[in-house]
């Protein structure tokens, strides 16, 4: 996805995978720094390159994650663009209501860290209110409380789930292709459903959902959407996101 955007872009880059041990990190980051090179950081590196960080843009440090630097004069600079990619995927699913101050209830799968950039996007959006249910819910409880006037703990699936507008999958489930976060028969009628998992040829839920008459995206949008927030806080330009979802191998959606 990057190595097409940079190739539209004409820019003589490359996007590589790097494995960090966790021990590893201040030798990393002080080769990086070295080179200029900026980057994306995921799972177990989010935060504590955040501490790292010199500058940090405001959905960084309102998530406590970084998952996009960069260097200015030297300094380490982080932002979460996680954040505003759900939140862009979500409108691109929803439309415009979520301007609205309509009454959006989402019902939030997971408590890791794309529940908590998720989470942080719909506390923003005018009149949501959210509900988060989480495999182990000691989690569930201390992400709800870290937006408590609009986010609530659900002991149950079933509570997360009763009478929710937007339906949100972001745990780890579904990216074996085979297991579902949730029966789409469970799902209250005409809910939208967004599962932040992608994996080539479409999640099952999605394609379950969709069949049985839901609005229903997958994680590519949000997947797409990070990266291009990514790209833009590099090199201060909108990428090609027509070449990213083509390297993905999909037809970029229309706008909502
Ligand atoms: P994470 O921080 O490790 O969180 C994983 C979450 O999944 C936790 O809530 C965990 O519950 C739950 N979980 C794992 N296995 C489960 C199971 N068998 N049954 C029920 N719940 C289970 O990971 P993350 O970064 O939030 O990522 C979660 C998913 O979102 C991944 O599939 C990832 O690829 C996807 N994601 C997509 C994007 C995108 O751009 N589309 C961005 C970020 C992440 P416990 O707390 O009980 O362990």
């Amino acid at each position: 996805m990057h190595a097409a955007a940079l190739r539209a872009a004409g820019i003589d880059a490359r996007y590589e995978a790097l494995d960090v041990l966790p021990a590893q990190l201040p030798a990393a980051l002080a080769e990086l720094r070295a080179s200029g090179t900026a980057g994306n950081v995921t799972i177990p590196h989010k935060r504590a390159v955040m501490a790292a960080c010199g500058w940090l843009g405001d959905d960084a440090a309102a998530a406590g994650a970084v998952n996009t630097f960069w260097w200015e004069d030297g300094a380490l600079c982080g932002d979460n663009t996680d954040v505003a990619g759900f939140d862009r995927a979500a409108r691109a699913l929803l439309g415009q209501s979520v301007d609205r101050g309509q009454d959006i209830r989402v019902a939030l799968l997971g408590a890791g860290g794309a529940a908590a950039a998720a989470l942080l996007a719909v506390t923003r959006w005018p009149g949501a209110s959210v509900r988060v249910w989480n495999r182990t819910p000691a989690y569930a409880e201390a992400l709800a409380a870290s937006h408590a006037t609009a986010a609530f703990p659900a002991r149950t699936i079933e509570d997360a789930l009763d009478g929710a507008t937007l339906v949100v999958n972001a745990t780890s489930v579904g990216m074996d292709g085979v297991s579902l976060p949730v029966e789409v028969s469970r799902l209250p009628r005409g809910a939208a459903v967004l599962d932040l998992v992608y994996r080539e040829g479409g999640t099952r839920w999605v394609r379950d959902a969709r069949r049985a008459g839901h609005r229903a995206s997958d994680g590519l949008a949000m997947l797409v959407e990070q990266g291009a927030l990514a790209f833009e806080r590099w090199f201060s330009m909108a990428p090609d996101r027509r070449a990213m979802w083509a390297a993905l191998g999909r037809e970029m959606p229309e706008g909502p």
